[in-house]
């Protein structure tokens, strides 16, 4: 694609790049340049990188750890197929060796659970189905999907910064797994990093916090309950019986299932004076189906906690970059939503690229062009999230008063959210949510 306006951003790129105080080699990079630089393998870093590199652009993506690396995040949803075609890597994904996940089911803090919501009940297409993926191969089998589709992919490498000439990002410096540091140019940079938050922390952009502080203790178990057939990958949320916190149990392959507990971060971790162990065991001891479940299984992974992962930058894009998946806002655990909303922002910023290469515009409007998109599928997800932590909320009691809003909630689940419009159903939850509390109480 080339062109004199993207040859002279080039010609900024490079002059802009070199500190005199700096003795910049090539590291053993295939080229000092590139259309597209993608910082950071995960999944929204590997669905930029694979949809830009497809639609013809030069693409280096850099990840800094050097091999398949755990990573919390495991249960997709099911319109996450969409972008992993774009992607090209949706067959490798069919046969990867995932458990198929069709369903999510819920249990009140008495201890019902709610009818499941299949899937398929809205939607009769293969993508109905999704998975639960143990991320270090997820991770790994999309980071080789952007290589095979012609991005340059290099492991072991940290980003130190992004390079700026004035406003416009020009390029990045980078640590190699040899010690080397090593300066390279590009004319759209796409901040992947995750919670890492390159740019945003380097720019010290002003950041939104939805009010949901909320931290999550964690580990995996071998051997815990399955259930059998087309319910054994079935995303289970379970409140713990004081309605403080809730679970998430994630049948894995290998016999393996995640579990999770999630609750408030000052009550669960900053208050406590209790070692996550002993945290996590004690909210078992609030959940009488959790205990049931992992009776008898082997904790086949050390207890974890995060704790402030719930935000929003409050800018999206600015010259030469743009922010994708958790490096731009990560919602809450509870829907799963993160995977998706991190491969659909990484779709639609690659396209956003590659239309601006070709119109030599890669202006902050124009790689920021889908944020209002973006932003009224994380609404959706956003207002189902602050429903499920109402007090005056539940889904079975929801669905029973008002049972023409099940597409709705199904929808939201699946991440069906960007064509609809949601606005009846939220007025709807806002109504119940308002008897509730009128009369104190809401049944499950
Ligand atoms: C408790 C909890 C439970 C969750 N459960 C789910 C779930 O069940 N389902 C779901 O969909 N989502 C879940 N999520 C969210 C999910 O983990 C994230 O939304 C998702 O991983 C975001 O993808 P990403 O590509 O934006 O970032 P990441 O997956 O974090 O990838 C970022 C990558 O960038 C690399 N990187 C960072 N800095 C640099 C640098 N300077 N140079 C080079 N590389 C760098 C990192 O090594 C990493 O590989 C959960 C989150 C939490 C906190």
């Amino acid at each position: 694609m080339p062109n004199p306006t993207r040859e002279a951003l080039a010609v900024i790129a490079e002059t802009a790049m070199t500190p005199p105080h700096t003795q910049p080699t090539n590291g053993g990079f295939g080229s000092p340049e590139y259309d597209v630089i993608v910082v950071g393998g995960g999944p929204a870093g590997s669905a930029a990188a694979s949809i830009a590199a497809r639609g013809g652009a030069t693409v280096l993506l850099l990840e800094r750890n050097v091999g398949p690396t755990f990573k919390i995040g495991e249960s997709l949803m099911p319109e996450t197929y969409w972008t992993l075609a774009k992607m090209g890597v949706l067959d490798r994904v069919k046969k990867a060796g995932f458990v198929e996940k069709h369903s999510v089911q819920f249990f009140s803090k008495s201890g019902k659970g709610s009818a499941p919501f299949y899937f398929d009940s809205m939607n009769e297409h293969e993508s109905a189905q999704t998975w639960q993926v143990h991320r270090a191969d997820f991770d790994e089998l999309l980071m080789d999907n952007a290589s095979e589709q012609g991005a340059e992919v290099v492991r072991g490498c940290s980003v130190r910064q992004v390079l700026f000439d004035g406003d416009q990002a020009c390029g990045v410096s980078v640590r190699t797994s040899e010690g080397e540091t090593v300066e390279l140019g590009a004319l759209a940079v796409v901040d992947a990093t995750g919670q890492g938050n390159l740019i945003p922390r380097a720019q010290k952009l002003e950041r939104l916090d939805y009010g949901l502080a909320h931290a999550a203790v964690f580990t995996h178990w071998q051997g815990a309950y399955r259930e059998r057939g087309r319910d054994e990958g079935a995303t289970i949320i379970l409140h713990t019986e004081d309605g403080g916190s809730w679970f998430w149990y994630i049948p894995l392959a290998n016999d393996v299932v995640s579990v999770g507990v999630v609750g408030d971060q000052q009550a669960l971790i900053t208050d406590s004076d209790l070692m996550p162990h002993e945290i996590f065991f004690a909210e078992v001891e609030k959940c009488a189906e959790i205990k049931r479940r992992i009776a008898g299984a082997v904790q086949c992974r050390p207890l974890q906690v995060l704790k402030d992962f719930s935000y929003k930058n409050l800018q999206h894009a600015g010259d030469g970059w743009v922010l994708v998946g958790d490096a731009y806002s990560f919602i809450d655990p509870v829907y799963s939503s993160g995977v998706f909303l991190a491969l659909k922002s990484g779709e639609m910023a690659a396209e956003a690229i590659l239309d601006g290469l070709d119109s030599n515009d890669l202006s902050a409007s124009q790689l920021g062009r889908f944020e209002a998109e973006l932003q009224k599928g994380m609404d959706a997800v956003l207002g189902l999230v602050r429903s499920f932590y109402s007090p005056d909320f539940s889904f079975g009691g929801f669905l029973r008063n008002y049972p023409q809003h099940q597409e709705a909630v199904t929808k939201i689940l699946i991440g069906d959210v960007f064509e609809s419009d949601f606005s009846a159903f939220f007025d709807h939850v806002a109504e119940y949510q308002q008897a509730g509390a009128d009369l104190g109480s809401v049944s499950g």
